[in-house]
């Protein structure tokens, strides 16, 4: 699995639309303080479905929509599209590249996308689910993760093994099967 491109638009200091094309292997981004660069990992959380506005360095949603600068006015609208290569199938859908897209407007509306149709936050956590990319999985390791992986209750701990294992969906299927 690989992400091939990142196309940030309205997200916090990305007042223009920005795209990265990311390559296989090591990928670095480097900047002076306060360029941009965890707004960068901030998108990427947010696109795979962050609904917590804590974790996105933020006191409320709406904190990562553009709010404006010297040169550029605030927009009412923020929005990240990821681009995953999907060749070896991980996701299962039929497609060789998928595009997940999450859009907020001001008016606190929320818009989710898989490759530009319009589908639900569930729909986007159905997919991520055990591919280790979901919300609070673990291929986004931030400062002072390790420590809390560490010092986590087993209970979180077993969580991300889940994850790893991939079988958190069977899981969630059946808790779902049990509400029923
Ligand atoms: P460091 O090296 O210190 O970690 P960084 O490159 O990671 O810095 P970020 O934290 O990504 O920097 O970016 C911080 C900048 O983003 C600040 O200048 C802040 O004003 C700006 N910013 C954050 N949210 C918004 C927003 N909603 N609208 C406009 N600018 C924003
Ligand atoms: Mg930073």
């Amino acid at each position: 699995m690989c992400l091939k491109r990142v196309d940030i638009q309205g997200f916090k200091s990305f007042g223009d639309r920005i795209k990265l094309e990311l390559h296989s292997g090591l990928s670095v981004v480097v900047g002076p303080n306060g360029s941009g660069k965890s707004n960068i990992s901030d998108a990427i959380s947010w696109c795979l479905g962050e609904q917590r506005a804590s974790s996105l360095r933020g006191s409320r949603m709406e904190d990562v929509i553009f709010a404006g600068s010297d040169k550029r006015k605030a927009v009412g609208m923020a929005e990240v599209t990821l681009t995953l290569d999907n060749t070896a199938k991980l996701f299962s859908l039929p497609y060789g590249e998928i595009a997940v897209t999450r859009r907020l407007y001001r008016s606190g509306e929320s818009e989710y996308l898989i490759n530009k149709v319009p589908c639900r936050l569930k729909d986007i956590q159905a997919l991520f689910m055990d591919t280790g990319l979901g919300r609070g999985a673990y291929s986004l390791i931030g400062q002072g993760k390790v420590d809390e992986i560490l010092s986590s209750r087993p209970e979180e701990r077993r969580h991300i093994i889940e994850e790893a294992a991939g079988i958190v969906k069977y899981r969630h299927r059946k808790e779902e099967a049990l509400r029923k």
